[in-house]
């Protein structure tokens, strides 16, 4: 600090109009407005702005750098490795500017930086149309759009990022652009897939599709019946349309409502099914897999798919404790099934598990190169997740999501989704970018030279 004030008073000084939006360690809302989704981390900034409008955010950018000042950008505060705040610095808070306005006749959304998944659902749900989500509603729409953006309509209508057509930016220095195709397109192609490098995203526009209801829901198999299953789906999703998907994953059924009793804390393997279908296309689509076990538990229903965007999020709420790990993946061969399946058969915590999630279909139609995201050409975005509410089970969570990932590395594609990482290494965050690293390095010293967004997965400017 360049100031012998603290932040918080400097900050209340300069940017006197912010007025209450200005949350410093002294205030009774320090606590709520500091928290993050993953409470594993527990940082303590000097000061939380929460903006309302791009002036805000150029206010608090060039406050942050005038003091010298660490900066974080918050959405909506999901991420894993706790990216949306930092230690002793400023947090620049988008989650008031949340608006989500729909244009039916165009078919396109604008979504403000601090808009939940859920905000988009609840707007497009009523004109019948929908923006390709994760699969999580309470996640912020800029972290997940920035570094890729997949869910259950990727197969169908491609990644976040293939449907966003321009995004409103505050700089570095302050400055408020467009980025799109005919505007600024070198910082649009590095925003999709590069993460919060090179801005902060005031408004993103989308464009959305039209879709009223989707056939979706669990299946869950024993976790026994793992090797035939998983080898049977390898086959099965890259050869399903594009209106079919399904994510495989292994979990522990939880000990509440809606699951059977008879099932609580039973280790399971599962599809999450997600097909936009007439009732017998999607019961002949999962056939396949449905006859290749009994399945201990059959979820699947038609609905919208707000509502299976929504499904899981009681479960998965603000406040436990998250270790994260990912990888891209290609294949799945027999070694690494009989892996998956050892490991899950020693969960730490019936909260945790892992995901392969399809990244293939209508995200294949774009080409590794055209967007900063680097791995077209995997099959899944894997996720291994150890999560508890208990403090104490940090370590434990850890041990298991790094062992585990470390057993499937050498199956592994080389790189991991942005969205999936913890704080993993300068070499990591460059195998995820594989080829386009250069390029995204080039950028980022064109419009960040002096790294003022660096509470992220970095990607360092390019030497003059
Ligand atoms: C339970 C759960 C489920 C998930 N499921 C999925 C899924 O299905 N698909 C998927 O793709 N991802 C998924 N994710 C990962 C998710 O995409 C990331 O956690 C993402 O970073 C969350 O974005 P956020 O805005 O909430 O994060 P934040 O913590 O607010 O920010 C994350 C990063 O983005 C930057 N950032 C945030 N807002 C802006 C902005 N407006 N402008 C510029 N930079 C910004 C931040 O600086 C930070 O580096 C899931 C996460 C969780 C916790």
């Amino acid at each position: 600090m360049s100031t012998t004030m603290s932040p918080i008073a400097a900050a209340r000084d300069a940017l006197g109009s912010f007025g209450e939006r200005l949350v410093g360690p002294e205030d009774g809302t320090y606590d709520e407005a500091r928290a993050l989704f993953n409470a594993m981390f527990d940082k303590r900034p000097a000061l939380i702005a929460r903006c309302s409008t791009p002036d805000d955010v150029t206010a608090v950018i060039r406050f942050a750098r005038k003091h010298d000042l660490r900066l974080a950008v918050r959405g909506g505060g999901h991420n894993g490795g706790g990216l949306g705040s930092v230690d002793d610095g400023v947090v620049c808070d988008l989650s008031r500017m949340n608006a989500v306005t729909v244009d039916p006749a165009t078919q396109t959304v604008r979504v403000g930086g601090g808009a939940l998944s859920a905000d988009v659902d609840a707007a497009t749900e009523p004109h019948a149309l929908a923006v390709p989500t994760g699969i999580i509603s309470t996640t912020g729409m800029a972290g997940l759009t920035l570094g890729g953006g997949h869910g259950y309509l990727t197969r169908r209508h491609g990644l976040t990022i293939d449907n966003l057509l321009s995004a409103e930016m505050v700089l570095a220095d302050g400055s408020q652009v467009t980025a799109s195709a005919d505007e600024n397109p070198d910082l649009f192609w590095a925003i999709r897939g590069g993460g919060g490098n090179f801005g902060v995203v005031t408004e993103f526009t989308f464009r959305a599709h039209p879709l009223q209801t989707i056939v979706g829901g669990p299946t869950f198999w024993a976790l026994e019946d793992t090797d035939e299953l998983l080898a049977a789906y390898r086959e099965w999703l890259p050869s399903a349309p594009r209106n079919v998907s399904g994510f495989f994953n292994f979990h522990t059924i939880p000990p509440a409502e809606p699951f059977p009793e008879e099932l609580h804390l039973r280790l399971v393997c599962g599809i999450v099914w997600c097909i936009d279908a007439s009732d017998d296309e999607a019961k002949a689509a999962m056939e396949p897999m449905l006859s290749i076990a009994e399945p201990l538990m059959h979820g699947v229903d038609r609905m919208p798919i707000a509502a299976l965007n929504g499904a899981f999020d009681g479960l998965y709420h603000p406040g436990d404790q998250w270790y994260w790990r990912g990888d891209f993946v290609r294949e799945i061969p027999d070694e690494a099934i009989r892996r998956n399946r050892e490991w899950n058969a020693k969960m730490p915590t019936f909260k945790s598990g892992s995901h392969l999630y399809p990244i293939d279909g209508a995200a294949h139609d774009v080409g590794n190169e055209d967007t900063a995201f680097a791995y077209r050409d995997a099959t899944w975005s894997q996720v291994f997740i150890g999560v508890d509410a208990d403090p104490a089970s940090a370590p434990k969570l850890r041990e298991w999501t790094v062992g585990y990932n470390e057993a499937l590395r050498p199956f592994a594609a080389g790189g991991a989704y942005v969205n999936f990482m913890m704080d993993e290494g300068q070499e990591r965050v460059q195998a995820t970018y594989g080829p386009n690293y250069g390029r995204l390095a080039r950028v980022k010293a064109a419009y960040d030279p002096d790294n003022v967004f660096r509470v992220n997965q970095n990607i360092l400017p390019a030497a003059a």
